[in-house]
């Protein structure tokens, strides 16, 4: 499955925990981070000993610490980010009558599919970056900024279930001023051999809190590793910057679950919003021939994760041997959604604090660093 929708990096995966080991024995005075992707904190857990569905973000902090990481930020926090700008994009385009259906970018190998196979659909990609592609360039200015480290004294790490993050983070588009802007893509598989190599009992160690700035997430940003969770979160902050007022109920299940792909409608006062979601590359094909033919008519907003399941069960994830594995680990996405005391990205309050100190606007703010262009 991965070779086949993952891009080069993933024909033959790259190894990269001996770069990570180097750069940590020998840091040449750089303060090493790294950023962890939603999926991680529940698919590390079923590798690891632990009952399939466990979420454990705080022994994932820990075990990141010991293998040697100066600081350790949360992807979930770059996730409502993306969702604040992703959906602040689709209510300009359905408001000023622009380029629609709008897809979702956050998947580099749909991005690499759109680009290479389809690319008369460049112009219906989001423009906004994915999470890893922007909390690697805030890393680099904002975080630099505010620890007055030098962004060249940064050595950035992304621990992603994807092997085509290695390739995302590779595209000139990110690299600044002559470095890059995310240093090195570990997989989730490369980190349990990384844990399991140092020893790290993971079972028995303590909770430690991730780093801020980028610290805390909205129940939006957890389920963005399960598909259709980039929709729904997307919908319930559409919603909110079309009317200024929260979704009720927040939860859009049109948009839950395993199949193929997955038809809603949501009604925006009136406005009749119909989404659609792929998960596999071979979905999403039959859901954009639906949609050029007609059969599929009106989408306005659609998502597609290549992977099915979606990152959840990522190419660079821990095998899920069976279904029920499956079923706990997304099950465990929802369970996060739904315990947060906060459900929607654009009512972070460390995004909402990261515009303030730029004097930024959702959907219109001058940060080139996170969009693509
Ligand atoms: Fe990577 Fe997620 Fe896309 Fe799979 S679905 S290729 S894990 S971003």
């Amino acid at each position: 499955q991965c070779t086949l929708v993952c891009g080069p990096s993933a024909i033959m995966e790259k190894d990269e925990t001996g770069v990570l080991e180097s750069v940590i024995a020998n840091p040449q005075g750089k303060t090493i981070v790294c950023q962890v992707a939603p999926a991680i904190r529940i698919n590390v857990c079923d590798a690891l000993g632990l009952p399939a569905g466990s979420i454990e973000p705080g022994k994932l902090v820990s075990a990141l610490k010991l293998i040697g990481f100066d600081k350790v930020f949360d992807t979930n926090w770059s996730a409502d980010l993306t969702i604040v700008e992703e959906a602040s994009e689709l209510v300009h385009r359905i408001q000023s009558k622009g380029v629609l259906p709008m897809f979702t970018s956050c998947c580099p190998a749909w991005v690499n599919e759109v680009e290479q196979s389809q690319p008369d659909l460049i112009p219906h990609l989001s423009t906004a970056r994915s999470p890893l592609g922007m909390l690697g360039a805030v890393i680099k200015s904002d975080w630099a900024k505010l620890s007055g480290t030098d962004p060249r004294a940064i050595y950035s790490v992304a621990i992603m279930p994807c092997t085509a993050k290695k390739d995302e983070v590779a595209r000139e588009q990110f690299a600044t001023k002559g470095y890059r802007e995310t240093d090195l893509v570990i997989t989730t598989r490369e980190l349990v051999k990384l844990i399991k190599k140092k020893g790290i009992n993971f079972k028995s160690l303590p909770d430690t809190p991730f780093d801020d700035c980028y610290s805390e997430a909205a129940g939006a940003g957890a389920i963005f590793c399960a598909s259709g969770g980039v929709m729904e979160a997307a919908v319930r902050s559409a919603y909110y910057y079309l009317l200024g007022k929260e979704l009720a109920p927040v939860e859009v299940q049109a948009v839950r679950g395993l199949e193929g792909i997955k038809v809603g409608e949501v009604d925006l006062a009136g406005l009749k919003v119909k989404i659609a979601v792929a998960q596999g590359i071979a979905n999403a094909k039959k859901m954009i021939r639906e949609i050029k033919s007609g059969d599929l008519q009106d989408v306005v907003f659609a998502e597609v994760m290549a992977c099915p399941g979606g990152c959840v069960c990522g190419g660079g994830s821990t095998r899920a041997k069976t279904k029920a594995v499956l079923d706990a680990r997304v099950a465990a996405t929802y369970k996060i959604d739904a315990t947060s005391q906060i459900r929607q990205s654009h009512a972070n309050p460390q995004i909402v604090e990261y515009y303030k100190r730029f004097a930024g606007t959702p959907g219109i703010c001058t940060l080139t660093s996170i969009r693509w262009k």
